[in-house]
């Protein structure tokens, strides 16, 4: 495999393969760029079919940071890192204090965090022996309320863009996904008098948004296809795909899930079929923005900052249909200007 022509290494900074066979450490750390800052992205543990498979992953996710701090103003560039294993059953403290000394060993270049797999106690783990942690309990704790209230602001931002509404009173939304933030997400939604359409693989999940919020439960595989205005994934990404896109009959797409189009070329297919697609990236930034409050958290202030969500979806639309182009390919090229102009 030729690393640095893979389509997602894109001028990474530097890649690091990190190995430590006392503690059956595997983990790649991905630094896509530092312009604006030092590269901060989660670390996930995933059982990967295949070490290629890691670290297209975590190069993806990696840019993806890059770019989702650059929108949301942070003085912060984009990293990411995987650790190779299954989550329930090749979990060792000795392990993550391994990983630990690799981040260490970066001296701040790379800034880690909870994502996929990883849970507080792994990472107060890291936090051993390194300090650069975000996420930390105790400190800016769980990011999903704030991702959620982003996430609802995006959709406003797109409610009126799309159908020049500025309130979501009466909007008919159908949320994938009732997790962390899709249970927030639909308090926003239910306060503001929305209708909700809720689906989950897990039922306790969609009860207690069906009880407390009065939504309305379809099956999970019956989401893509309900009679609504705005299509919200909140759970997997890639749901955005050849299969699922002639079900749409929302005009809206706008969630929390990450990889929401399977493929870029996807971006192509909502735009002809008059659908606005709002980047995930851009609406899902409250999680880091929150994050990045850390040190003096204030709640209030990082509220404020994930309000500016709503204007850099307005800018995004607005370029998109002046420019005739996708608001995907429009926000990467956004995200690509920051962060050359931080590096002049
Ligand atoms: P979560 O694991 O708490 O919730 C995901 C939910 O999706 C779970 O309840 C799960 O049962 C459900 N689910 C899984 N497969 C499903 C399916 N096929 N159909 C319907 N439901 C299904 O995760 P979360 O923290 O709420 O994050 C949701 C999404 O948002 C993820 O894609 C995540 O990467 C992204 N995201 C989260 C944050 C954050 O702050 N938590 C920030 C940015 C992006």
């Amino acid at each position: 495999m030729s690393v640095f022509n893979l389509r997602a290494y894109d001028d990474h900074e530097q890649v690091v393969f990190c190995s430590d066979v006392e503690t059956g450490l595997k983990a790649i750390i991905c630094v896509h760029n530092t312009n604006l800052g030092p590269a901060v992205g989660g670390c996930r543990m995933w059982e990967y079919n295949t070490d290629e498979g890691a670290l297209v992953d975590a190069l993806r996710l990696s840019r993806g940071m890059s770019y989702k701090n650059a929108l949301a103003g942070l003085k912060m560039g984009g990293g990411k890192s995987v650790i190779i294993g299954n989550p329930k059953t090749t979990k060792s403290d000795a392990l993550f204090r391994a990983f630990g000394r690799f981040v260490e060993s970066l001296s701040g270049k790379y800034i880690t965090a909870e994502d996929v797999g990883i849970n507080p106690h792994d990472m107060a783990l890291v936090n051993q022996e390194t300090k650069y942690v975000l996420g930390l309990e105790g400190k800016s704790g769980d990011p999903s309320p704030v991702t959620a209230y982003g996430v609802y602001k995006g959709m406003k931002a797109a409610v009126k863009h799309r159908l020049n509404r500025d309130s979501l009173e009466g909007i008919r939304v159908a949320v994938q996904g009732a997790g962390h933030v899709g249970y927030y997400l639909c308090k926003h939604l239910s306060e503001e008098g929305a209708e909700i359409i809720i689906s989950d693989i897990n039922k306790d999940s969609v009860e207690k948004v069906v009880a407390e919020l009065g939504a309305k439960a379809v099956d999970i595989n019956d989401i893509y296809s309900q009679d609504v205005d705005v299509y919200a994934p909140c759970a997997l990404g890639a749901t955005i795909n050849d299969e699922t896109i002639p079900r749409l009959k929302a005009t809206i797409v706008a969630g929390a899930a990450n990889n929401q189009l399977a493929e870029d070329r996807h971006g192509d297919i909502l735009k002809s079929r008059g659908i606005l697609y709002t980047p995930d990236y851009v609406i899902n930034a409250g999680g880091i923005i929150n994050v990045s409050y850390e040190e003096n958290y204030n709640l209030k202030i990082a509220l404020e900052k994930v309000d500016g969500i709503y204007g850099t979806l307005m800018e995004i639309f607005q370029q998109a249909d002046s420019e005739g182009k996708t608001t995907n390919v429009v926000a990467d090229a956004l995200a690509r200007a920051k962060i050359a102009a931080a590096k002049k």
